[in-house]
């Protein structure tokens, strides 16, 4: 139906009174404060980005649908533009439906189901703290194992030809062994599932924020995800294996806790009640907590980091589980791994990153001014950093756009990293005795008999071995040009290779990067006071790699946990923690923004008290009576998108003009009637159902609903009817019409909600609002004035 068809069939249903209830809200406007201009708003405040109505579109066929058109932009956004917000990303429904369906649940099985519903929720928790672990071990066994083989043949091969003279036979051999797992992890990645790409911890972010990232938490996610991750570090790419261990971990909780996979068509019938977003979420953050667990050995980091994540749903229970969860992820990893590695008694492997023990790290008042500047240095570095890679990321929207052009990118970077770690080595002459050397694969090189090349140690081995030994290295192991030459490589490469179609974290590069740099100004300071036991550059590589991380990443309490819990130096808490709040800020955030995705930050935008729920809302809307017809359910489920309707009573027709919108009832989800109609509940068959209806019905569905074309529905059924009231939520959320937008953000940030209704003085709903029309709005600083944005809401 063209939307000319649509819009006159809407106009003459209106005017027989039938169908759809549109209301037309500007009628009203005496009820509601009209909106401001936002221009006027106020003399500091610069509103722009007041042309997202597209008046030349037409989206769907009702006025609602034009009302919603007016704020969606079809025009092409630039690429790296953060502007926007995406309708592709859906939001996830924190907020219970408790509709009559669930009392009846609660009623019938009594406080037996809540205690057996608790014990199973311990369960869950203790499955996704074993399953992370084993994931974690699995990972980190691969890696290993490639890992010593592919160095010991480097090594083997490099020396061999430093006497023979074909040191380009080890060059290409690097090569191949950079090549071949990136190839395969790339074509995993871009062709099987994106979505695995980078860390998964933003995509984890925005699941607990509220935000639905399509297939994020899929067990084929998981599968890519683990294999990519162990193709980048064994590729020898300047990523990590711990980022992706945090989504590894989430996926890993929202597939046990829901005992069902979609993607298997398997279904263990066990764990039902479990089967709706906020159950689901509070599973996905105890996973993220083991994930960080697992990666860094941090079980008290992971809570935190959940927590830091999750302030808005977090509670006392809910930090039990999960600190159970984390804890029982570092035991499971810390047998196996210990068993791994033949010292099952010891049980010193807690985490997959191991940065190694600081006996103790003392350090004096007069060197705090020092740990601040350091920080600062972090902070800045790390927006340098974040800028490259947000260059980089408009350049590959722009230009990396097909799935091959994306592998071929990956291993043009594969190709970097082998070329300059050669060069490096060919052209550095750092030569140390043997004995001291950390690596397992000491490569002689062109140094004399006895001696070893420590650039060529700090290629031959995974990343993290290398943060260990700028760690724990004694005083003068590492010559000053080496470390400098390798940071500045190390920045641009690991700049150039988060971002890629490939699995792999940002944690360890950027430990790397800031422990070299760190190291540095620490030699630099033993130089200046050679006597001072204090400076030492083990400490400064601590610290460096702190800031930089830091300065990367932007988190500070959960990051503090993690490194002080990863070195096992709590006496050094206050250092670390002065040099991350001096360098907080996020590369997360940008990702995010650059993708449209429409996260709530923490607070509304300040100074926005006079923007009201009224100028916010949507209207006119699309409601549905309390007793609906069928065939207009399945008429208005084709021609809108929407995914939330008021339920309202019918205005009765004595009612005059001015109270005509209908009482409102409830709020029904489009999920919710796509259900209804599968499984034909319709006051027609009440006579013939088997059974009385229950909740399970919907969570069989759960969470992959069929479209609207894929229910079938005849002539005749069409003219039945459903009665939506005992499955519609009956107490929503609302809010009245002059609520300000500070408020409405609050409702919506603390509850995780995705729709609330807008209620008139005489709790007639008038409006809706959903989630991204409040995170719509954002502060945005432009030629050093502060000023207000409504983001564009596009389909691209
Ligand atoms: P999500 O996809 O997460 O639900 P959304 O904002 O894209 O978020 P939609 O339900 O697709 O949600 O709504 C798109 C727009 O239409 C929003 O601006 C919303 O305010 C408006 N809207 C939602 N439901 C209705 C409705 N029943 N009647 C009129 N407008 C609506």
């Amino acid at each position: 139906m063209n939307s000319q068809a649509q819009r006159t069939d809407t106009e003459s249903n209106r005017e027989d009174g039938d169908n759809l209830d549109i209301y037309n809200y500007e009628d009203r406007e005496r009820l509601i404060k009209p909106r401001n201009n936002f221009a006027s708003y106020s003399e500091n405040v610069d509103v722009r980005f007041r042309s997202t109505i597209d008046n030349n579109i037409t989206y769907g066929g009702t006025e609602a649908i034009l009302g919603y058109s007016r704020r969606l932009n079809t025009g092409n956004i630039i690429p790296g533009a953060t502007n926007f917000l995406s309708t592709n990303y859906e939001s996830l429904d924190y907020d219970p439906c408790e509709n009559y369906l669930l009392q009846d649940e609660e009623r019938k099985k009594g406080y037996k189901f809540v205690v057996k519903k608790n014990f199973a929720r311990w369960f869950i928790f203790l499955l996704i703290g074993i399953c992370t672990a084993l994931i974690a071990c699995f990972i980190d066994i691969s890696i290993e194992e490639l890992s010593s083989l592919k160095y010991s043949w480097l090594k083997k091969y490099v020396d061999k030809c430093a006497i023979e003279g074909c040191i380009w036979v080890p060059y290409m051999i690097w090569l191949v062994l950079n090549v071949v797992p990136v190839l395969i992890g790339a074509i995993l990645v871009s062709y099987i599932e994106p979505v695995a790409a980078g860390s998964g911890i933003p995509q984890v972010k925005c699941y607990l924020n509220g935000v639905k990232i399509p297939r994020v938490v899929r067990i084929k996610t998981l599968a890519v995800k683990t294999i990519g991750v162990i193709c980048t570090v064994v590729g020898g790419l300047a990523g990590g294996k711990e980022g992706p261990m945090i989504h590894s971990g989430a996926i890993v909780a929202a597939g046990i806790s829901q005992g069902k996979s979609t993607t298997f068509k398997k279904d263990l019938k066990i764990f039902k009640y479990f089967r709706e977003d906020h159950e689901k979420r509070d599973f996905v953050s105890g996973g993220a907590a083991s994930g960080v667990s697992a990666a860094f050995g941090a079980p008290i980091g992971g809570v935190l980091f959940s927590i830091e994540e999750g302030t808005s749903f977090f509670n006392q229970s809910l930090t039990w589980r999960t600190f159970f969860a984390s804890m029982i992820t570092t035991f499971t990893l810390n047998v196996v791994l210990s068993a791994y590695h033949g010292r099952l008694g010891d049980l010193s492997y807690p985490g997959l990153l191991n940065l190694g023990k600081f006996e103790s790290i003392p350090y004096q008042i007069y060197e705090i001014p020092l740990f601040m500047i350091m920080g600062t240095f972090g902070g800045l570095f790390g927006a340098l950093w974040n800028h490259i890679n947000y260059k980089i990321t408009c350049f590959r929207l722009r230009f990396v756009r097909q799935k091959w052009l994306k592998v071929i990118e990956a291993l043009l970077v594969a190709i970097l990293s082998a070329t300059m770690g050669s060069l490096m080595i060919y052209f550095i002459n750092d030569c140390k005795p043997l004995g001291n050397d950390p690596t397992k694969f000491p490569v002689q090189m062109y140094c004399a008999e006895g001696q070893y090349s420590a650039v060529a140690s700090l290629w031959f081995q995974t990343p993290e071995s290398s943060v260990r030994s700028l760690f724990h290295d004694p005083k003068g192991s590492h010559n000053d040009i080496t470390l400098a030459v390798f940071v500045i490589l190390y920045f641009f490469l690991a700049a150039a290779t988060f971002g890629l179609s490939m699995s792999s974290g940002l944690f360890i590069p950027s430990l790397l990067i800031g422990s070299a740099w760190g190291r540095l100004i620490g030699s630099a300071l033993s130089r200046i006071c050679p006597d001072s036991e204090v400076l030492d550059p083990g400490k400064y590589a601590l610290l460096g790699a702190a800031a930089q991380l830091g300065g990367v990443v932007r988190m500070t309490i959960s990051l503090t946990a993690i490194l002080i819990e990863a070195t096992q130096g709590i006496s050094f808490g206050l250092p670390v923690i002065i040099v991350l709040i001096m360098a907080k800020w996020g590369i997360y955030d940008i990702h995010t923004q650059m993708a449209g995705i429409p996260l709530l930050p923490w607070e509304s935008p300040p100074l926005s008290n006079n923007i009201y729920a009224s100028e916010i809302m949507s209207h006119p809307i699309v409601a549905l009576k309390t007793v609906e017809n069928v065939g207009h359910i399945v008429e208005l489920l084709k021609c809108v998108t929407f995914n939330g309707f008021p339920v309202v009573d019918p205005p009765s027709s004595d009612q005059t003009e001015i109270n005509s919108y209908g009482r409102f009832r409830g709020l029904i989800l489009r999920s919710q009637l796509i259900v209804l109609l599968k499984n034909k509940v319709f006051n027609e068959y009440a006579e013939s159902w088997e059974k009385p209806l229950s909740i399970e019905m919907f969570r069989n569905e759960y969470p992959r609903y069929p479209t609207i074309e894929q229910v079938a529905i005849t002539d005749e059924e069409k003219t039945y009817t459903i009665d939506l009231r005992h499955f519609m939520n009956p107490s929503p959320y609302t809010i009245q019409h002059s609520a300000t937008l500070p408020r409405t953000f609050r409702l919506f940030r603390a509850l995780g909600l995705r729709h609330i209704p807008v209620v008139n003085d005489t709790n007639e709903v008038i409006g809706i609002i959903t989630r991204k029309d409040v995170a719509r709005f954002r502060i945005w600083k432009h030629q050093g004035r502060m000023g207000l944005d409504e983001l564009l809401i596009t389909n691209k």
